[in-house]
C-alpha cells in the first residue's frame, strides 16, 4: 500500500487555502490541519492574559502552557478549542485578525507550534496549510503548493468571509489588514512566508475551488 500522503499549502492572506485544503482532505481522507488556528489561539489568549504581543518571552512561555485542539466537524470544517472552550469564532475577531502577525514573529511561539504540527503529521495522511509549511514544518512533504491570488481578489474573499460573518469592516480595511499581514509574515526571520523551491504554484484568481482542488489532486497522483 502507498504511504498516506503528507500535503503542504502554503501562501498569503485570502488565497483560497483554507476552503480548498479541507476540500482536499475531505476528498481524500486526509486529516486537514490549519496551522493559521493555532497562531489565532495563541493570539487570542496572549490578548485575553494582557501580554504585550512585543514581548517574546511572554508569548513563548504562553504558547508552551496553553492546549489548543483541532477537531474536525462533521462537514469537513474544523472547531478549534483553546484549554477545552470552543473559540473557532472568537479566534477570527478582527482583533485577532490585527494582532496574530505581531505573535507569529515570536521565534519562540513558532518554535513551539511547529513542534505540536510535526507530530501532527508524524503518522502522514494529513493536509497542512499554513505560511512555513512545506520550508519549515513539512520539507518532505509528497506535494508541495503555493497559493496565490491577485491582491484585490484576496482581499474582496477575506471581505465577503468577514461581512458573512457579521463584522462591518470595508473593503479598504480588509486590504490594508491583510498586506499588513502579509507584509510582517514575508519579513519575519524565522520561518518567513516564502514560495519553496520545490513547490507547485497554482494562480487562484480566475480559479474556482473545485478546480484547485482537481489542479492539486492530480498533482498528489503525480507525486505518490
Ligand atoms: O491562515 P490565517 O490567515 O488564519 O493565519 C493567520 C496568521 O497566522 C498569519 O497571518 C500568520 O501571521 C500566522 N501563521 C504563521 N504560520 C503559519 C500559519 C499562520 O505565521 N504556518
Amino acid at each position: 500500500m502507498l504511504r498516506k500522503p503528507v500535503i503542504a499549502i502554503d501562501g498569503p492572506a485570502g488565497a483560497g487555502k483554507s476552503t480548498v485544503a479541507r476540500m482536499v482532505a475531505r476528498r481524500l481522507g486526509l486529516l486537514y490541519v490549519d496551522t493559521g488556528a493555532m497562531y489565532r489561539a495563541v493570539t487570542l489568549a496572549a490578548l485575553r492574559a494582557g501580554i504585550d504581543v512585543e514581548d517574546e518571552g511572554a508569548l513563548a512561555a504562553l504558547a508552551a502552557d496553553i492546549r489548543i485542539e483541532l477537531v474536525p466537524a462533521e462537514d469537513g470544517a474544523v472547531r478549534v478549542y483553546l484549554d477545552g472552550e470552543d473559540v473557532t469564532a472568537a479566534i477570527r475577531s478582527p482583533e485577532v485578525s490585527r494582532h496574530v502577525s505581531a505573535v507569529a514573529r515570536a521565534a519562540g511561539v513558532r518554535e513551539e507550534l511547529v513542534r505540536r504540527q510535526k507530530s501532527m503529521a508524524a503518522a502522514g495522511g494529513v493536509v497542512m496549510e499554513g505560511r512555513d509549511i512545506g520550508t519549515v514544518v513539512l520539507p518532505g512533504a509528497t506535494a508541495k503548493f503555493f497559493l496565490t491570488a491577485r491582491e484585490d481578489v484576496r482581499a474582496y474573499r477575506r471581505y465577503r468571509e468577514m461581512r458573512g460573518r457579521g463584522y462591518p469592516a470595508t473593503l479598504e480595511e480588509v486590504c490594508s489588514e491583510i498586506r499588513e499581514r502579509d507584509r510582517i509574515d514575508s519579513s519575519r526571520e524565522v520561518g518567513p512566508l516564502v514560495c519553496p523551491p520545490d513547490a507547485f504554484i497554482l494562480d487562484t484568481t480566475a480559479m474556482t475551488p473545485e478546480e484547485v482542488v482537481e489542479a492539486i489532486v492530480a498533482r498528489v497522483g503525480e507525486a505518490r
